[in-house]
């Protein structure tokens, strides 16, 4: 799991419930097997069933409290100025982890716009997990730290505005090789097998029976 965006629910995911405007709520982040289960519930489901022992749940990732917002008539902004996220988004969807380096700079350009904001950072086989959350829709941004070398941010800078300028080709996007060797972004990852495509997830069969 090098990255991953998880919607806000508008309903309580336990008892069904439609959020209101300004309502607060809680959000349990979990991590089943390779995916992350995002959880929303109202208040009173949170003290009810989530709140004992949230932290010890296995896989546990995150939780926080939140203010819900009714979904606001459709954005006026210009395509220009959320382009980094769009590019941010087209990047998670095709988890290619060579783009990985470049969409933690995106994550990292948007949270200096106060577009997305940081609640966690965590620790999953060794390996960081920053969690953002999306200010305005709600949405989870999981992704993983690539652990830049200070040598490969100029390049990996560069192939950021580059992206932000032409947008994303349709064909695989090569990362040039740095002069001091290969991007370490390329690199599989060590610790998990490598996944040639991506296939539809098992219908959790480990995960325990909500009570
Ligand atoms: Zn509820």
């Amino acid at each position: 799991m090098d990255w991953n965006i998880q919607s806000r629910s508008h309903v309580c995911q336990s008892c069904g419930h439609r959020f209101t405007d300004r309502q607060t709520y809680f959000t349990l982040l979990l991590l089943r097997r390779t995916d992350l289960e995002r959880l929303d519930v109202c208040p009173a489901c949170w003290e009810a069933q989530h709140a004992q022992g949230a932290h010890d749940r296995k896989g546990f990732v995150s939780f926080w409290q939140g203010t819900y917002n009714a979904p606001p008539p459709a954005p006026p902004d210009p395509i220009q100025k959320d382009s980094a996220e769009s590019l941010l988004r087209k990047l998670i969807e095709r988890q290619d982890p060579r783009y990985l380096a470049v969409g933690f700079i995106l994550a990292v350009m948007l949270e200096r716009k106060r577009i997305l904001k940081v609640h966690s950072q965590s620790f999953e086989a060794g390996q960081r997990l920053f969690v953002y959350e999306h200010a305005r829709t709600g949405e989870t941004f999981t992704i993983r730290d690539p652990d830049l070398h200070i040598n490969e941010l100029e390049a990996v800078q560069r192939d950021v505005a580059r992206l932000l300028e032409h947008g994303l080709d349709p064909a695989p996007f090569e990362i040039p090789a740095a002069s001091d060797g290969p991007p370490r972004a390329a690199q599989p990852d060590p610790a998990a097998p490598p996944k040639p495509a991506p296939e539809p997830a098992p219908a959790n069969p480990d995960q325990p029976a909500e009570s």
